[in-house]
């Protein structure tokens, strides 16, 4: 039996995969079974932060694991402190709780929104609205804050509580809003909807109503997160301040870790035995999410959008492709069959992913500019085929 036939048998039906057995890399580059080369514009959708096998993040990450890998939240490890302080020190905000997946972080900041908002304004205070197509993870609770249908369908009940409102309608919003409800969740620009960034004007009336209703902010930072966008975190773009932002992917690069960041009005909503995760904090991840954070510097990520403009230039030169998205979180709209380019790509050397009815673009954000301009003129070449 072939590795891919044993994957067949013995892994849940839950992936689509593409034929491709992917064997090593270094930085943006990945090999196949057969040593065939490949431009990775997909960072593990959006987690290799600085590409595969990072000598920066290696180092830190080897040198963790043998110092310490595990010993529960039980104990102080000082990789987690770091890495706490570190995200609180660069965003304003108070105290971070950490633990595996972008799912688990959102459960996190539902729950931190729930308990505060029912100690303040009553249990029926606990309502929250999400944005129609938004996507927050696939645990029961977040596939049921995610505004998509499709993701519902065969997983009834939800996790009631949830409302979904359109994307940039303000009135929208405004209408869904009432005495039950306890906060707002959004993605400054949503990534499984198809990289819709959301104008700034509605992000920024959003923060402005939240404040009047006294109610919470929450920022799904999962995909925007860790300077994918060029900044920081994507929220840093519309000057508001979350409550709570939860971020993940990115900030492991290429380990798993989720974070649940809170400000000082919800840092006290939870108490001891409320919250937990085995796994959460643990310090051979936090070793290397301190070295990815550490290195997001502003000239840094002023380069992740130079990148992601070079990337729309050539795209857009001369043809009627158009671009969606910021820094190095890219949509690219088509007419033609997503699956089909996205084969094509695969065949001529380039791993891209889809969003909805675009191509999406996460390239690993320190991509050399010669890499950047090599696979995308491998898309445009085949977005321009007749
Ligand atoms: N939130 C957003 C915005 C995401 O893009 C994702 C994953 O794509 C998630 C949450 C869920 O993250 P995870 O797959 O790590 O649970």
């Amino acid at each position: 039996m072939t590795l891919k036939d044993t994957d067949k048998k013995y892994i849940l039906n839950t992936y689509k995969r593409f034929d491709l057995l992917l064997k090593n890399g270094k930085g943006s580059l990945v090999y196949d079974e057969n040593g065939k080369e490949y431009i990775d514009f997909t960072s593990g959708i959006g987690v290799n932060s600085f590409g595969l096998c990072d000598d920066v993040f290696n180092e830190a990450v080897k040198k963790q694991l043998d110092t310490l890998t595990h010993m529960s939240n039980l104990y102080y490890t000082e990789p987690c402190i770091k890495l706490a302080k570190l995200i609180c020190d660069k965003t304003d905000m108070n105290k971070v709780f950490f633990c595996n997946s972008g799912a688990e972080a959102n459960e996190c900041a539902i729950k931190i929104a729930r308990k505060y908002m029912a100690e303040k304004k009553g249990a029926s205070c606990y309502r929250i609205i999400t944005l129609e197509n938004s996507f927050h993870g696939r645990t029961v609770t977040t596939l049921s804050a995610t505004g998509q249908e499709k993701f519902h369908k065969d997983f009834q009940p939800l996790t009631d509580g949830f409302i979904y409102s359109k994307a940039n309608d303000i009135d929208d919003l405004k209408n869904k809003i009432t005495d039950d409800t306890a906060a707002i969740m959004i993605e400054c620009i949503q990534g499984e909807g198809g990289v819709n960034v959301l104008d700034k004007k509605y992000v920024k009336e959003v923060a402005e109503i939240v404040k009047e209703k006294d109610i919470l902010l929450i920022i799904d930072e999962v995909q925007t997160g860790n300077g994918r966008t060029g900044k920081l975190y994507s929220y840093m773009d519309y000057d508001i301040q979350p409550d709570i932002f939860t971020t993940a992917k990115g900030l492991g690069s290429g380990l798993p870790i989720g974070a649940c960041v809170v400000n000082e009005k919800t840092e006290n909503a939870m108490v001891y035995g409320d919250h937990g995760s085995t796994f959460g904090g643990n310090p051979v991840v936090c070793a290397g999410a301190v070295t990815v954070i550490e290195r997001l510097t502003d000239d840094f990520l002023n380069d992740v959008i130079k990148k992601g403009q070079l990337i729309q230039d050539i795209l857009e030169k001369d043809s009627d492709i158009q671009v969606t998205g910021k820094g190095l979180m890219i949509g690219v709209k088509t007419e033609k069959d997503i699956s089909g380019i996205i084969q094509k790509c695969m065949n001529n050397g380039l791993l891209v992913l889809s969003a909805k009815d675009k191509i999406r673009l996460l390239p690993p954000l320190n991509t050399p500019d010669s890499l950047v301009i090599k696979g995308a003129n491998i898309l445009r070449d085949i977005l321009l085929e007749n």
